[in-house]
């Protein structure tokens, strides 16, 4: 079928729920993907910082392979071998005793939610009730993840919705500290606010935020679902601060691409999930988990988080170039492989532009484009993008 029949045939069949470029991407290699046409693109979307070790990963791809061909499936009313593996390197890499593992960010949350009002009811009483969470956050699109994200546009027309939701502003310990009450039981919160527009919040935030937790007895849950597996050159953004969360989520780049989510916890809190508290029947799936060893096994053993480190700074340095160069870029932020650029113009046009050149970037909350390339990314692949970045601002 040529291009233009199968956009055609998309948008009779498939819910129009995404604003698609009109462009079908059919295969990717590291930093690169191709189109139906056979146009070659530089690929700082990434899946939305899923493809972290870029796209078809050998090592990725080989551990599919041999899984699929031994064991696709089985239910978790059985141990699974490879879930318990990866189990084991997740808890001894990061805070958490314990690991519940479900398909995507917004379940992982979900799951998140489930776990700290079952803790609370348990250990606090029933008149706790208050999750806060940040204005402009982003958890995802089932019910409860729209209540919990502090964006109306998330949740118009989906009322009612479940209740027990607070919001208060990111970056902001007074508010938040006013904002607890006898109601509350924790706080909701992503270490780097993505889909709010990369923004990052100033030090000693975080560490506060664990403070006002541990003063009031309330729970910390980290929203690592973007950040999370390396992409702010830590395999966890909480490493950076010297906090640990009482419950964690993730999902994007767990898997390279395969689908798969997790929520983490400590065991006192993990504890008071028993069997038939919350299930999933492909969580933890032998498929999925035999990806996520070979993402995490990668991320450790190859440097990639000291490429991620090295090649963020270049971005940054580069993006301060054009900065310098061009009125309309008001402000430049990252950590690690997560950088925003904040325009005073609409970023549509500008990803618009960069597309026809062969660049695939984001634009978030209207003005902030975002770059969130793989973490393999090369200086002379961040050269060509911001090559191209340059002749598409010179257009405005
Ligand atoms: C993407 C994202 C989610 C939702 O993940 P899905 O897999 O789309 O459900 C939740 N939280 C954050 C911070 C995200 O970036």
């Amino acid at each position: 079928m040529k291009t233009e029949e199968l956009i055609a045939e998309a948008n009779k069949n498939i819910m129009s729920t995404y604003k698609r470029f009109p462009l079908v991407i059919i295969k990717g290699s590291g930093a690169r993907v191709w189109d139906s046409d056979g146009n070659a693109y530089l690929d700082f979307v990434a899946g939305i910082a899923v493809c972290s070790l870029g796209h078809s990963h050998p090592k990725v791809v080989d551990a599919i392979k041999k899984q699929v061909e031994r064991l696709s499936h089985v239910s978790n009313l059985y141990y699974i071998e490879p879930q318990i593996h990866y189990a084991r390197l997740l808890v001894e890499n990061s805070f958490a005793d314990k690991v519940f593992f479900c398909n995507s960010g917004a379940e992982a949350n979900e799951a998140a939610i489930k776990l700290a009002r079952k803790y609370t009811h348990a250990h606090m009483g029933k008149d706790k009730c208050e999750l806060i969470t940040m204005r402009d956050s982003f958890h995802g699109r089932t019910l409860a993840t729209i209540a919990a994200t502090g964006q109306e546009k998330f949740q118009l027309g989906f009322e009612p919705l479940p209740s027990g939701f607070r919001y208060v502003p990111f970056n902001d310990l007074t508010a938040l500290e006013k904002a607890v009450n006898d109601r509350t039981y924790g706080v909701l919160l992503e270490p780097i606010q993505g889909e709010g527009g990369v923004k990052i919040p100033d030090r000693g935030y975080l560490e506060g935020v664990r403070k006002i937790c541990d003063d009031h007895q309330i729970l910390m849950i980290l929203d690592e679902v973007q950040v999370g597996m390396g992409r702010t050159g830590h395999l966890f953004a909480y490493e950076d601060y010297g906090i640990k969360p009482d419950i964690m989520t993730l999902a994007k780049a767990m898997g390279n691409g395969f689908p798969v989510g997790a929520m983490l916890a400590t065991e006192r809190i993990a504890s008071v999930f028993v069997p038939g508290t919350h299930a999933s029947t492909f969580g933890g799936n032998p498929l999925a988990m035999a990806a996520c060893i070979a993402v995490l096994e990668t991320i450790l053993e190859q440097k990639v988080l000291e490429n991620c480190r090295k090649q963020g700074l270049y971005l940054l340095e580069k993006l301060a170039g054009l900065k310098s160069k061009y009125k309309s870029i008001k402000e430049i932020r990252g950590k690690g492989l997560i950088v925003g650029m904040e325009l005073t113009i609409d970023g549509s046009k500008i990803v618009e532009r960069c597309l026809r050149r062969g660049l695939l970037i984001n634009c978030t909350a209207e003005n902030v484009i975002r770059f969130v390339p793989p973490l393999i990314v090369s200086k002379s692949e961040i050269d060509q993008c911001v090559g191209i970045l340059d002749e598409a601002m010179q257009l405005s």
